[in-house]
């Protein structure tokens, strides 16, 4: 069996246990049985190739052979500030942004925001960074953020971090400074940001990044940005 398994506890001593959705999904879906072979990781960068050794009624217990790899971190790391498209937008936004290897994905609350990051939907969106690891081979996790408006982010962030604001109209970015340093990215509404937020943003020399003449959809932009930026 081919498939990958997060690890939700750290292994200890050679073993480890999968708990909950991804005991069920192994035992209930996948049919596994002792002594099937899978491949486990713990979002730390690790995977380990497992065997299964026992079968619980909430639980399998896995004796892991020697780690596979130890994922760099890509960098320079990118966060993307994203007003939350509504509805599979949001879970489609989550998995291109988590197989392109963005390091955390913020929502960003704004004027126009039609989407609510309620404590459901950030458990939503970390279910679906874990979905998309599992399938894309990432074994580190993107990191969903707590919900950050334009102010916080502003005041929040580290001083060598520099900031880019996806604005329709705007210059696109010149490809050598694409991938130079680590940087915030923000991705506006579907009504786009008030001009009070870009005033603030101007204010703080956020640099306006152009991505194509026509108008693209939040998850869309987003997806772009993160392509020439990560
Ligand atoms: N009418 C809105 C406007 O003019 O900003 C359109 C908003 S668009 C649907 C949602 C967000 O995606 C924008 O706030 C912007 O951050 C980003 N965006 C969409 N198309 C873009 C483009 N061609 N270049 C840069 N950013 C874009």
């Amino acid at each position: 069996m081919s498939e990958r398994f997060f690890l939700s506890s750290p292994p200890h001593a050679g073993r480890a246990v999968l708990e909950g959705d991804e005991a069920r999904h192994l035992v209930r879906v996948l049919r596994g049985k002792v002594g099937d072979l899978v491949r486990v990781f713990d979002g730390s960068g690790v995977e380990w190739p497992a065997r299964v050794m026992a079968i619980g009624r909430d639980e399998v217990t896995l004796e892991l052979d020697e780690p596979l790899s130890v994922a760099v971190a890509a960098a320079p790391p990118l966060t993307l500030a994203v007003a939350l498209p509504k509805g599979d937008r949001q879970k489609w936004l989550v998995e291109k942004l988590t197989e392109l290897g963005v390091a955390r994905l913020v929502p960003l609350v704004t004027l126009r925001g039609v989407a609510e990051a309620t404590p459901g939907a950030l458990e939503r969106l970390r279910r679906g960074v874990l979905e998309a690891c599992k399938q894309s081979g990432r074994n580190t996790l993107m990191e969903i953020g707590e919900p950050r408006t334009i102010a916080e982010i502003l005041r929040e962030r580290p001083a060598t971090v520099r900031m880019l604001v996806a604005d329709p109209g705007a210059a696109p970015l010149d490809a050598a400074d694409a991938a130079a340093t680590a940087a915030i990215a923000l991705v506006g509404p579907e009504g786009g940001f008030a001009a009070e937020e870009l005033a603030a943003l101007d204010a703080a020399g956020v640099v306006r990044v152009g991505l194509g003449p026509h108008i693209l959809r939040v998850e869309t932009a987003a997806i772009a940005l993160a392509a020439r930026l990560a």
